[in-house]
């Protein structure tokens, strides 16, 4: 098949790639690449070029590419059996165990599991969740969630509304009216540049409670926040800002969804980020790194104290009406287990939160003193490079520059895959777990030469 030399063609005439320029791409304008195989943390195109993948796919194939022991628990699960659904009672050794395995993860206080496939899909889920239960509590109009800008939260039509980027936004007529949003956690990027941490953590919360009795306390249901933006740049939260945002939740009554489709399962060095940095979560988000993406599964983690109402819910009204055919897909659920004993059985989270803060210091020494670079962040295995045409006033450059594609496009010249944020001159880089210090110090290498070839 990958001799075929027609795949191109038939990928420019049949294929709807997600997020792509759709007209350059049918007219040939980009290129296109086709990926046959991968073994670490490095993929190989049908052309033989070897690239080293520094954001792991999506932020997703955490354990590192070619595991046979995955591929090996799906083909087991596939040949015993492929599909059972989970409605009514039903499951299978591997959905149970893996939910058992989940809540053993999960933070304090978590209660129960539903399997979803993707990131979107259990975002929605949650937000369904949240109605019920209002409902069920006689609140019906305690309704509204709260995102911040630059979440990014999937993209349908409550979760790209849930989304704080514009790109997803616009001529889709989202946001929907159910869903506000507040300020980022950005401190780099604050507005006023003489307030210190603490004063842009008061700040945020202000802006949230502001933002609370604008709407009205009695219709906000719920705050969903990543507990370090991802997409919307890379940017981990300042010190103290989970705990000023959950008071100011915990005050009105709203529920707090921790989206962990990024950070949970290690990509910050720990289990989850919301122990990370403190969060006491009503609904966790989980996708990406639960299998590693060897297969589509999510999840939505409900919390004790929503658990209870969903129960009463059912005696009341009988039950839930919210279902999919794949939801606890037993290969997806195979491949959760094979992929979560990996993880510990190599040590992938300890080595994460080691071999990144090497990658960042070794960002740092590469990059510290270029005059273009305005920042380098991080943490665990979430890094970012954010560029600036002035430093000292932090100037942005002409959007037109497009200063991150460039970089970005050098380093892959390189044989480094980096990603161009949406938003942002941003350059992110979120590796599998498994990458070695060499090879970190080759992304950080090869960074700097790609650095001073677009920035002088
Ligand atoms: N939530 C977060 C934090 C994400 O980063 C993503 C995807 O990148 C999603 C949700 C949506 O997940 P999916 O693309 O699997 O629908």
């Amino acid at each position: 098949m990958l001799t075929n030399d027609k795949l191109s063609e038939w990928d420019r005439e049949n294929f709807f790639h997600p997020s792509t320029h759709l007209a350059q791409f049918a007219r040939g304008e980009i290129p296109n690449r086709i990926i046959t195989g991968g073994s670490g943390c490095h993929i190989e195109d049908r052309d033989g070029t070897r690239l080293l993948d520094g954001f792991a796919g999506l932020y997703c194939v955490n354990v590192g590419y070619g595991r046979p022991e995955i591929a090996e628990a799906i083909a087991e699960q596939a040949k015993e059996l492929a599909y059972y659904h989970a409605y009514v009672g039903h499951g299978t050794e591997a959905s149970i165990t893996l939910s058992k395995m989940i809540l053993d993860r999960a933070p304090k206080g978590m209660s129960k599991v539903y399997f979803g496939l993707g990131g979107s899909d259990a975002n929605e889920t949650n937000v369904k969740l949240v109605w019920y239960y209002n409902n069920i509590r006689g609140l019906p109009k305690k309704k509204k969630i709260i995102s911040r800008w630059r979440g990014y939260h999937g993209s349908g039509l409550v979760t790209g509304s849930l989304t704080g980027l514009e790109l997803f936004h616009k001529k889709f007529d989202l946001p929907l009216t159910q869903v506000v949003h507040t300020e980022a956690p950005y401190y780099y990027r604050r507005d006023d540049l003489s307030m210190s941490e603490e004063q842009f953590v008061q700040h945020c919360a202000d802006e949230l409670e502001a933002l609370i009795q604008r709407e009205g306390p009695d219709t906000v249901a719920a705050f969903i926040g990543e507990p370090a933006l991802g997409t919307g740049g890379l940017v981990p939260p300042p010190a103290g800002y989970w705990k000023a945002i959950q008071e100011v939740l915990d005050r009105h009554d709203i529920l707090l969804i921790a989206d962990e489709v990024v950070t949970g399962f290690g990509r910050l060095g720990t289990m989850f980020g919301s122990d990370h940095y403190g969060i006491k979560p009503d609904l966790i988000t989980i996708a990406k790194g639960l299998t590693s993406a060897y297969a589509p599964l999510s999840g939505s983690i409900v919390g004790d104290k929503m658990w209870k109402v969903l129960e009463q819910g059912t005696d009341e009204n009988g039950a839930i009406g919210h279902g999919w055919t794949y939801s606890a897909h037993p290969i997806g659920a195979a491949a959760g287990i094979a992929n979560l004993k990996l993880i510990d059985d190599l040590s992938l989270i300890q080595n994460a939160g080691d071999v990144g803060a090497h990658f960042k210091a070794a960002l740092q020494a590469e990059l510290g003193d270029h005059p273009n670079v305005g920042e380098i962040r991080g943490e665990g295995l979430l890094c970012a490079v954010e560029f600036v045409s002035d430093r000292d006033s932090r100037t942005y450059f002409d959007p037109g520059d497009k200063i991150a594609y460039q970089v970005n496009a050098a380093l892959l010249s390189r044989g480094v895959i980096s990603r161009a944020m949406p938003q942002g001159e941003i350059l992110g880089f979120a590796p599998p777990f498994c990458l070695t210090r060499a090879e970190a110090d080759e992304i950080a290498g090869k960074l700097g030469e790609s650095v001073r070839e677009v920035l002088g």
